[in-house]
């Protein structure tokens, strides 16, 4: 258990169900703010996310866990997935209180490839990252801004523990109950969400959120991908649990709406895939089919992100052959809808 004085000393603390607590951490974004979660296992308790790598996040989380109790200290921190906001703080949790760290392994992996890279020193790995941005039809100034973003944002992780429990899809026991792990494509390559039957809880992590929807994106590393498809087919997965499950997402408030909002999440990204279909009635490129998308002026990370969701619907009306690619003289790819 955590103590009252504990919950009234923190207000960023909330008791959400037996044994399972939420912590709200401010992220310096327009979304500004993580839910984390606590859970109690029979011999420690388990941190869901870590939030970033920021003083203010630290503290609040250094707080919680040197207060809980000695004989049932923090045993583990899972990350759903390896974005910056969920798993930034992790190597610094993980080495302080020497706990390990659970995560699925291509995050893991891929993460730990995401942190390395160094296109300076890498020709091919520089090559591939401007065609992946120039074939779009992104001016090269514009790109060149997005990638240099991009590889800032290594600073923002901790290192990563060397070594990591590997999580997998399937039941875990916590605290003698079970748990089952969901891990689905899409948002990322491999996010888990966790699922407990009998209490009927959902920590979804980024999979469900109330009011947002989670950005999809095509990975340079991976460009004819399809994550749209393998997203919906995560979703709809979920949306197999009861209807009066509790979701306690990373992201504002909780719900117990989930096939209802599972629906209109799909029906937001099918959408916005069939804009697509319009704006290639002449041909055009990835571009200039976000401008449509995202009419508004884009920070050069907002800019990757609108790209990458782009280049995501593009996939999906690829791969249901509503839209061609066209033969490019040029080394930029141009679309055109199948009549
Ligand atoms: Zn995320």
């Amino acid at each position: 258990m955590i103590t009252k004085q504990l919950i009234q000393s923190i207000s960023e603390l909330t008791p959400v169900d037996y044994g399972v607590y939420q912590i709200r951490l401010p992220l310096p974004f327009a979304l500004d703010h993580i839910n984390v979660y606590l859970i109690e296992d029979s011999d420690g308790w388990i941190l869901v996310d870590t939030g970033i790598r920021s003083e203010c996040s630290q503290s609040i989380l250094k707080s919680i866990i040197d207060q809980l109790p000695k004989t049932k200290p923090l045993k583990a921190v899972l990350a759903t997935h390896t974005h910056v906001d969920h798993i930034g703080a992790a190597g610094w949790i993980c080495e302080k209180w020497q706990v390990p760290l659970w995560v699925t392994k291509s995050e893991y992996e891929g993460l730990q490839h995401f942190l390395g890279m160094d296109p300076k020193n890498d020709a091919d790995l520089a090559k591939k990252l401007d065609n992946f941005y120039h074939s779009g039809g992104i001016p090269e100034a514009k790109y060149k801004q997005i990638i240099r973003g991009l590889l800032n944002f290594q600073k923002a992780f901790y290192p990563l523990p060397n070594e990591f429990v590997c999580l997998q899809e399937g039941a875990i026991k916590i605290n003698n109950e079970n748990w089952q792990i969901f891990i689905n494509d899409g948002h990322t390559v491999a996010h888990a969400s966790l699922y407990n039957p009998s209490r009927r809880i959902l920590i979804s992590g980024d999979q469900v959120l109330a009011r947002i929807s989670s950005n999809v994106s095509v990975r340079f590393n991976d460009d004819n991908g399809n994550p749209i498809s393998t997203w919906i087919s995560g979703l709809e997965r979920l949306k197999l649990l009861p209807d009066t499950t509790l979701v306690l997402p990373a992201h504002e408030q909780s719900m117990t709406n989930l096939h209802e909002r599972v629906d209109q999440l799909i029906e937001g990204y099918l959408e916005n895939s069939e804009k697509i279909l319009h704006y290639c009635q002449t041909p055009c490129t990835a571009e200039e089919m976000l401008r449509a998308l995202f009419p508004r002026e884009l920070s050069p990370l907002d800019h990757h992100l609108a790209y990458g969701e782009t280049l995501a619907y593009i996939n999906y009306q690829l791969a249901k052959k509503n839209i061609q690619k066209l033969g490019n003289e040029s080394d930029i790819q141009l679309y055109k809808v199948v009549l």
